[in-house]
C-alpha cells in the first residue's frame, strides 16, 4: 500500500519498468515505456492466464479433496463407532471379573481409512497452499502485464 495522490492527479506509469511515460500528443496515450516493456507485459500477460488457469485447477481439485474428506470421515466414524460398539457387545467374564470386550478384525479396516483420510487431507494442505502461490503469481503477472492498476494492489 502507498500513500500517493489519486491516480488521476498521477503521471503514467510503465506498468513493467515503473518508469513515468511521456503523454503522446497524437493518438491514444502509450501503456508502457517503449517497445521492450510492451513485449515483457505481453509475456507477463501470458504468465497471468497461466496461473488463472492454475488458480481454476486448483480450485477444481480442492472441491474434490473435500467432497472426498467429507465421505471418508463419515465412513471412518461409522466404522469406528461399529469397532467400539462390537466390543462392548463381546465384555466375557473370568472368575465373574469382567473383561474389556475382544471383538477384533476391525483394525485394519479402520487403519486403512484413517491413512486414506490422512492423504487426503495432505493434499488439502498443498491445495491451499498451492492456492496462495498461483494467486500472488497471477497478481504480480498481471501487474506487470498491465491487466490491473500498479498502485492498487501491494
Ligand atoms: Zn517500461
Amino acid at each position: 500500500m502507498t500513500t500517493s495522490p489519486t491516480p488521476a492527479a498521477q503521471a503514467r506509469q510503465c506498468p513493467v519498468c515503473r518508469a513515468s511515460i511521456t503523454a503522446a500528443t497524437t493518438g491514444r496515450p502509450a501503456r508502457y515505456c517503449g517497445t521492450p516493456c510492451r513485449q515483457a507485459a505481453h509475456r507477463a500477460r501470458r504468465r497471468a492466464a497461466e496461473a488463472a488457469r492454475a488458480v481454476d485447477w486448483t480450485r477444481q481439485r480442492l472441491a474434490a479433496d473435500l467432497d472426498r474428506i467429507r465421505q471418508l470421515t463419515d465412513k471412518l466414524a461409522a466404522a469406528g463407532t461399529a469397532a467400539l460398539e462390537s466390543a462392548a457387545l463381546n465384555e466375557d467374564s473370568v472368575d465373574g471379573q469382567a473383561l474389556p470386550g475382544i471383538a477384533t478384525g476391525w483394525e485394519t479396516g479402520l487403519a486403512d481409512l484413517a491413512r486414506h483420510a490422512a492423504r487426503v487431507l495432505h493434499g488439502i494442505e498443498s491445495a491451499a497452499r498451492e492456492h496462495g502461490r498461483h494467486v500472488a503469481d497471477y497478481r504480480h503477472a498481471a501487474r506487470q502485464g498491465g491487466l490491473t492498476d500498479p498502485e492498487s494492489q501491494s
